[in-house]
């Protein structure tokens, strides 16, 4: 497997231009479809580092004077190219995630550019508030924080930079990104289109590297702002080390969300969210319904249309568009779910699947678990691969609090053709983002985030706009100032 003609041209993307630092240490690029290195980038020295915040600064001051209209604009136009080459865009993600062209090809850089497109028609659009104190009043302004690090997780690589990058930009912010370390190149070309689209140099900064260049870039005076896309403990650190700058976060995280399904869901549309919400991505979705819970009356003829529609997937080559379900994105991430699915076991799970396949790559079967009780391993903690526990329930009030019962709130679904109950059971989940008969999606317009350990802040919409600004108050006196003495 080779790239494409249209991949990366260095390790990093600074003052809008391809940089590279071959002194910084070598991370392969893997294909996880065959385990094959495509590419190698170097991880960023402290000396790219320091080059990215820097031309960062320079460029921020202007872009916040630059009339918003004019910044949309901008966004706008990288969104149309987005979609121009959103084939090869997909190809390229393919070859980061291992995720399916038939995946890549509607969900990564098509989402991408969704994000760019709506925050830039919402450019002009940032208000404040007015407030009368009699004669006297007082308004607001949303001002730009300054330099924002966004920092990505591997699953969704393209979508990540333009979920975080979007609404930084437009609203006057500049951005250092940070991608995985396993999934490198595609930030690299969201940068390189934006740039194309007419993005000043240095808005829009892409480093490389592990851990270490996240904290650097995390604990720099220059960083006003943090947006982490990544695991609970991960998040816990970040946020740690941000809060000691006092600086503004962001933090989309992990969760082991719930589904419920009532008697009287409509089956096949239950048991298609439940497949949407485990093995779209090969499960590596962090708002995955990965419990999910079926009340008594319909418990076994769930599973068996379950089993029989695992059954029908097509497990294969990615860049056959036919294939529906591909490899796990890296190989520790294979080796933590096979341990995982282990434990399962050991603690007294069925398993339906859970092998890993004979062929190169990083491959596991879509894998079912039951025999379940609430306080096993397969239960609490978030495995992020394709693992769905199902677990049977009798009554609404049980089902909510087992739910509920976890220190994650990142997503929770319902599917009940009882209007009132979906939206009681809707608002009584402790979780940031719900859906009612559907499943994990996430337009544009609509904030999405999560409670609990789950995060801090939403991304998307027009909350994301907030997140990257903040308020200043302006008192305004219009009478004789009155004084003791
Ligand atoms: P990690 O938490 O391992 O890493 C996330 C990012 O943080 C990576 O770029 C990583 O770099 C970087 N990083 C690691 N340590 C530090 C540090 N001390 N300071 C700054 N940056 C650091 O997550 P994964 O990449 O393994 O992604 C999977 C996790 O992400 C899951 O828990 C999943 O639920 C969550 N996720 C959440 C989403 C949401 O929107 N809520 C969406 C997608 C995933 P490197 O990997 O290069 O070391």
């Amino acid at each position: 497997m080779t790239l494409p003609n249209a991949q990366p041209k260095a390790s990093h993307f600074i003052d809008g231009d391809y940089v590279e630092d071959a002194a910084g240490t070598p991370i392969p690029v893997i294909y996880p479809a065959t385990g094959e290195t495509i590419a190698t980038v170097h991880a960023a020295t402290p000396a790219i580092v320091d080059r990215a915040l820097e031309s960062a600064v320079r460029a921020q001051a202007q872009w916040a004077a630059t009339d918003p209209v004019e910044r949309g604009r901008i966004l706008r136009r990288a969104a149309d190219l987005i979609r121009d080459r959103n084939r090869e865009l997909s190809v390229l993600e393919t070859l980061d995630t291992g995720k399916p062209l038939q995946e890549t090809l509607v969900a990564d850089a098509t989402s991408g550019a969704d994000a760019l497109e709506y925050f830039g028609g919402l450019a002009a659009d940032v208000t404040g508030t007015t407030m009368q104190f009699g004669g006297d009043w007082a308004y607001t302004l949303r001002k730009p924080l300054g330099v924002c690090v966004g920092i990505g997780a591997w699953n969704y690589p393209t979508q990540i930079a333009c979920w975080k990058g979007a609404p930084a930009l437009v609203t006057g912010n500049a951005m250092v990104f940070k991608p995985s370390e396993t999934t490198p190149l595609c930030a690299l070309k969201v940068a390189e289109i934006l740039h194309e689209a007419g993005l000043p140099a240095g808005l829009f900064n892409v480093v490389q590297g592990m851990g270490e260049v996240g904290s650097a870039l995390t604990t720099d005076a220059r960083v006003a702002k943090v947006s982490l896309t990544g695991s609970v403990p991960t998040g816990r650190k970040v946020a740690a080390a941000a809060s000691e700058g006092m600086k503004h976060v962001t933090m989309e995280l992990g969760g082991k969300s719930p589904i419920l399904v009532f008697d009287d869901a409509n089956i096949d549309d239950a048991v298609s969210g439940a497949i949407n919400g485990n093995f779209y991505s090969s499960g590596q979705v962090c708002s995955n319904g990965t419990r999910v819970f079926v009340q008594d009356g319909m418990f076994q003829d769930f599973l068996k249309r379950l089993k029989a529609r695992i059954g029908a997937a097509t497990i294969g080559d990615p860049m056959d568009e036919a294939s529906n379900f591909g490899p796990m994105t890296t190989q520790a991430q294979m080796e933590i779910v096979l341990r995982h699915i282990q434990t399962a076991r050991d603690e007294g799970a069925a398993v339906h699947g859970g092998q890993r396949l004979d062929r190169d790559g990083f491959w596991i079967e879509p894998t079912v678990l039951t025999d379940l009780t609430d306080d096993m391993t397969c239960v609490r903690e978030e495995i992020f691969g394709p693992v769905m526990s199902v677990l049977s329930f009798a009554t609404e009030e049980e089902a909510l609090a087992r739910a509920n019962d976890t220190q994650f709130g990142l997503s929770a679904g319902v599917f009940t053709r009882d209007l009132a109950r979906a939206h009681r059971v809707a608002t009584a989940f402790e979780a940031g983002t719900v859906w009612i008969n559907q499943y994990n999606l996430t337009p544009a317009g609509m904030p999405f985030g999560g409670s609990k350990a789950s995060g801090i802040g939403r991304e998307n919409a027009r909350m994301a706009m907030d997140h990257y600004t903040e308020a200043q108050t302006i008192y305004v006196g219009m009478g004789p100032v009155e004084a003791a003495f």
